[in-house]
């Protein structure tokens, strides 16, 4: 969907379709010097990190594997909860693994947080995180990000797989939502 079928729902575009897929390659090559010649198996957070995940790996040029887990998140607000709930597991072991948690975006931490520690206690070898967003003023808890597309500011945004009630995943871009949407 592109941005005038959305433009008077939107306050700003802040990341361009052309940023984000610029700074994708960048982190693939990134990622293929640091796990070079070693195992690698990425972990997408569903819904929000399908974009991603697509854009990303198919930048990567070496063999991976993937796989998925669901966590709650927001619901149909604006702020977060706190409290993570299992929704999809992971299909496979990972036992030994190299994790790469593929995330559309870090606010508090609290979710990314939970998660990596969820993955470290299974026994993998190692668990990183990437996430094309971060919003550093928002930060509660400190989790480590390897891998950081964009800082941005506290606003809400959407776009490349973040949604407002399920809705606007499907932009290419990424924008802040005007606030007549839901205040
Ligand atoms: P955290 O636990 O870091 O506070 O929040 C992580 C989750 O909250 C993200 O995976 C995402 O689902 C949701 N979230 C946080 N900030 C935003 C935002 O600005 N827009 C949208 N659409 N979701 C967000």
């Amino acid at each position: 969907m592109d941005l005038a079928s959305v433009q008077n729902e939107i306050e700003r575009v802040i990341v361009t379709e052309e940023q984000l897929q610029k700074r994708l390659k960048e982190i693939a090559l990134q990622i293929e010097a640091d796990y070079k010649d070693q195992d690698l198996i990425l972990v997408g957070v569903l819904k929000g990190a399908v974009m991603v995940m697509a854009d990303l790996s198919r930048h990567i040029n070496r063999h991976l594997d993937m796989d998925w887990m669901a966590v709650s998140s927001y619901g149909s607000g604006t702020k977060s909860s706190g409290v993570v709930r299992i929704l999809k597991d992971l299909d496979k072991d990972i036992t030994g693994r190299n994790v790469l948690i593929i995330e559309d975006i870090v606010d508090t931490g609290l979710t990314l947080d939970w998660l990596s520690t969820n993955l470290k206690s299974r026994g993998a070898k190692s668990v990183e995180i990437m996430t094309v967003l971060r919003k550093p003023e928002s930060a509660t808890v400190d989790v480590k990000v390897k891998y950081v597309g964009f800082d941005i500011p506290k606003d809400f945004v959407i776009g490349y797989g973040l949604d407002f009630n399920e809705k606007y995943r499907n932009l290419p871009f990424i924008g802040v939502l005007a606030k007549h949407m839901y205040e």
